[in-house]
């Protein structure tokens, strides 16, 4: 059961002032935005991003949404072509993200993608959002501040009822004005309906419904997996396998020597991209308990393993 009693500060320069002190060390912390309270991270520290999902309880790694305080950042980290400028232009800040190729020198950790070659990107409209962004200076990462399966939180209240002390500072600012999470946008597909109506969109946009797959050009994957084959729970490689071990099974790379699963799952898809680019044809993967983030990185080895 989570503590119900995590430390609150009211929106202003000491709750900012610490916020961005806590994200610096590598922390969450639950800050409003438009939409909801969102558990935010430095999206250039892995540590810190496998905190986000240790704190959710996430049984699963899914992409996770980067803020950023204005589209001269966005640029940044992802590539724009004329629709996402317009897009931009128009809704920014606002309640809408795009999905965008994103850069190589991006510096965002793998596992905010999920592995993914393209980035969620939003630029938030919200005082204390904008006022993190600014005074970290770092990129935050945020899905909504509540534990897996519970209801988007939109209120501090709601923040501290669902994760409790698994986050050591919510700053409060009030209710939030939408309620509902951000529209997300890639190409001309909306992938989640949200504030941002398909008809204020300045293109006809198709919708896509839960994981199907998008005929559309430009195919956009909603999971990374290495293309070549992979054997779970190997204790050592077979010729030709490149081994990613975890604990006492040391590998060609190794999640965490410690036995740690956040380590593990911060160094996650890293492991995976370089498996993938090694010489040998195969992939093997140490056994990794179910333990905490464990079962987030099972789910993700199993799908690898079962394309
Ligand atoms: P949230 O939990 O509000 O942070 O929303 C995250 C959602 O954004 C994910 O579940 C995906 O549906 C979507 N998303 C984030 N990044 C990507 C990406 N690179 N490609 C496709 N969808 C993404
Ligand atoms: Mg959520």
């Amino acid at each position: 059961m989570a503590d119900p009693n995590p430390r609150v500060l009211p929106y202003g320069m000491a709750a900012i002032d610490e916020a961005a002190r806590r994200i610096t060390r590598g922390e969450c912390v639950a800050v409003p935005t438009e939409t909801v309270y969102g558990l935010a991270a430095d999206a250039g520290d892995a540590a810190a991003v496998a905190g986000i999902y240790a704190a959710k309880g996430r049984p699963a790694f899914n992409p996770l949404i980067v803020h950023v305080p204005d589209l001269a950042a966005a640029e940044r980290i992802a590539m724009f072509d004329a629709d996402a400028r317009e897009l931009a232009a128009r809704f920014w800040p606002g309640p809408l993200t795009l999905v965008l190729p994103l850069r190589d020198d991006a510096g965002i950790a793998s596992l905010v993608t999920a592995g993914l070659p393209t980035i969620a990107l939003r630029v938030p409209r919200h005082r204390a959002m904008q006022a993190l962004l600014a005074a970290s200076g770092r990129p935050l990462a945020a899905p909504s501040a509540n534990a897996s399966n519970g209801i988007s939180p939109t209120r501090a209240a709601h923040v501290a009822a669902s994760l409790g002390t698994r986050v050591p500072l919510i700053i409060d600012d009030g209710p939030c004005k939408s309620g509902l999470e951000s529209t997300i946008v890639a190409g001309r597909t909306i992938l989640r309906p949200g504030p941002i109506a398909a008809a204020d969109l300045p293109f006809a946009a198709a919708r896509r419904h839960g994981d199907a797959a998008i005929t559309a050009p430009g195919q956009l994957a909603t999971h990374y997996a290495p293309a070549k084959p992979l054997r779970l729970n190997a204790r050592e490689a077979r010729p030709d396998e490149w081994l990613i071990g975890y604990d006492s099974i040391i590998g060609d790379d190794t999640l965490s020597a410690a036995g740690d699963p956040v380590e593990a799952a911060a160094r996650l898809f890293d492991a995976l991209h370089r498996a993938d680019a090694s010489a040998r044809a195969r992939i093997a993967v140490a056994p990794v308990p179910m333990e905490g983030l464990g079962e987030a990185i099972n789910d993700r080895l199993a799908r690898a393993a079962h394309r």
